[in-house]
């Protein structure tokens, strides 16, 4: 398996991305924000186990985390090429994929972004509860207000994404990311591209694109 992690805060616009190169690039995607989000809109247990911690901005703990990607990557082929998204989010989670050799990491971009505009990008998103679809009531808001514009429903904020929980989010992000890069770059100087995230998503598409041939 040829892995590659998408490292960035909450709000990097770094799930927009990979979900564009899967579809356009035959990556495989796995975002474990998404993969929970599922497993509690499916009423399953690690939904039930999750939900507290996600709803204050907290992490779910890594045992958790880690037997459900160790789960989701135990079906893809070891051909694959994959893009994390949203873990690791810490040093154990990092280690777990590490210590087994069809999981290893083989490179980890960065996605930059300044803090204010991580705010202004996460409190104002408007999420479809029925089809996933994502909008921005500034910078991409649907055609009709709080409907959704592939399949009709009411959009709503994720809980996840009002002020004071994106202010703790945030935290935590950066708590445990100087962690995460200092581990990935201690095991080769190249392991890491930091991006400056905060342009154009079709600009900065055309960057990974070239960047992950
Ligand atoms: P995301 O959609 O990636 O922002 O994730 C939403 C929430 O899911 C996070 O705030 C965490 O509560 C939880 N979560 C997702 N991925 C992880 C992970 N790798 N480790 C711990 N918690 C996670």
């Amino acid at each position: 398996m040829n892995i590659t992690v998408f490292l960035g805060a909450p709000g990097s616009g770094k799930g927009t991305q990979a979900k564009r190169l899967a579809d356009s690039q035959g990556f495989q995607h796995f975002s474990t924000g998404d993969m929970l989000r599922a497993a509690i809109q499916q009423e399953k247990p690690v939904g039930a186990k999750a939900k507290a911690f996600m709803d204050k901005g907290a992490l779910v703990p890594d045992e958790i985390m880690i037997e459900l990607i160790e789960e989701a990557l135990s079906h893809v082929p070891a051909t694959a090429k994959v893009l994390l998204d949203g873990f690791p989010r810490t040093v154990a989670q990092a280690h777990a994929l590490d210590a087994n050799e069809k999981t290893r990491v083989a490179r980890v971009i960065y996605f930059k972004v300044e803090d204010q505009a991580l705010i202004a990008r996460l409190t104002g998103r408007r999420v479809c509860k029925k089809c996933g679809a994502s909008f921005h009531v500034q910078f991409m808001p649907p055609k009709k207000d709080g409907i959704c514009d592939t399949c009709g429903s009411p959009l709503i904020q994720r809980p996840d994404d009002s002020a004071d929980v994106v202010q703790h989010r945030l935290e935590v992000f950066k708590k445990q990311n100087g962690d995460l890069l200092s581990y990935y770059t201690g095991l080769g100087k190249d392991k890491v591209t930091p991006l400056n995230a905060d342009i154009d998503a079709n600009v900065l598409q055309k960057e990974l694109v070239q960047l992950l041939k």
